[in-house]
């Protein structure tokens, strides 16, 4: 490869890729890592509260935890630039990743750029979006001072931001289209609890009203199929996730959702390519393996590297010595 070329471009700066540029500079491996927003930490930054990540015995805000992964990687000298990979070419064994403002060619590539809140595709949606319709409480959460409010979906993220808008908010509506939610059992005891919090359970939102900002939700009960209408100021989406694996456009192998496949050391189906954190297909996407995951990439990709160069002296020596 080019000698002004890189060992590795993490692409992602979420707690996987900063994960993985600690351990990358500590190996001192030739390293950038390239992230589309000019703040990193990834999903991980916007949540109010983590309570699961070991270390911490008491809650911790998403923010400061991934500010300081990123401060912890700086120190070791990792390389971190605010630019947006729109493509991935192989070059022979090696790979250039291009951005919009340069390209960086490189030996090796971690994946690490996480997921995206899924849209609910009711009717109102994509009209309301920033009057109302929102998939960030704790970017908008404070802008519902004493307003009421509603949360659709049952997962960790929809009933931990619910549980966070209480602070603002007047009333918390969680609206499930299940009668049991998905969340870890103490995020749903905390939720069932809050007074502030009311579930209405095996319901879904038809369709979301208003003129020019979010005024009602129109609902369906699955059970009984009876229809009712429900005033809010705000409709906070948290249907799940997709991976922002697009911009690899087929060079990897994806599941049927579109997350990355792997063998169990994190290699994806070209040599060379690992990922990390929640773009990949994996039982459980957490903070708390999403770093495991950044600290195995960089080590087998390290281990890939260094490989290449063990194979390459021996050939050049056996040329050498049968000359
Ligand atoms: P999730 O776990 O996939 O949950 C999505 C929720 O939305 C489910 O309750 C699902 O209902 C519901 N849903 C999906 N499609 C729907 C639709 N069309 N209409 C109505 N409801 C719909 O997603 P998530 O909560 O965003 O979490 C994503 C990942 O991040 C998870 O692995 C989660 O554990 C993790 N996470 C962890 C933390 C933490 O540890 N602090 C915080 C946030 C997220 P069903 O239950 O019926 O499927």
């Amino acid at each position: 490869m080019a000698k002004e070329g890189y060992e590795l471009v993490i692409i992602g700066g979420g707690p996987a890729g900063l994960t993985a540029g600690i351990y990358a500079s500590r190996s001192r491996l030739k390293c950038v890592l390239l992230e589309a927003n000019p703040l990193v930490g990834g999903q991980a930054a916007l949540t109010d509260i983590v309570e699961n990540y070991p270390g911490f015995d008491e809650p911790i805000n998403g923010f400061e935890l991934t500010e300081k992964m990123r401060k912890q990687a700086e120190r070791f000298g990792l390389e971190v630039r605010n630019e947006a990979v729109d493509r991935v070419d192989k070059a022979g064994e090696d790979f250039v990743v291009y951005t919009g403002k340069g390209e960086y060619p490189t030996e090796t590539i971690i994946v690490a750029t996480g997921s995206e809140p899924r849209h609910l595709g009711a009717p109102g949606e994509q009209e309301l979006r920033g009057g109302g319709v929102t998939y960030c409480a704790t970017c908008d959460g404070p802008l519902y001072k004493g307003m009421d409010v509603a949360v659709v979906g049952g997962g960790d993220s929809a009933v931990g931001e619910a549980l966070y808008l209480t602070r603002f908010a007047g009333k918390v509506y969680v609206i499930h289209r299940r009668d049991r939610f998905r969340a870890d059992g103490i995020l749903s005891e905390q939720a069932i609890a809050d007074d502030k919090i009311e579930i209405l359970w095996d319901t879904v939102v038809t369709s979301i009203h208003g003129e020019g900002e979010v005024e009602h939700l129109h609902l369906k009960n699955v059970k009984t199929r009876e229809e009712s209408t429900l005033d809010v100021a705000g409709v906070f989406i948290y249907v799940g996730v997709h991976p922002n694996t697009e911009f690899l456009d087929g060079l990897l192998k994806l599941d049927d959702r579109g997350f990355i496949i792997t063998d169990n050391r994190l290699e994806a189906s070209v040599k060379g390519i690992f990922a990390a954190g929640d773009c990949r297909s994996k039982v459980l996407k957490q903070i708390a393996t999403a770093v495991g995951e950044g600290a195995t990439t960089a080590f087998v990709a390290n281990e890939y590297i260094q490989e290449r160069r063990h194979k390459r002296a021996e050939t050049e020596s056996l040329g050498y010595d049968q000359i």
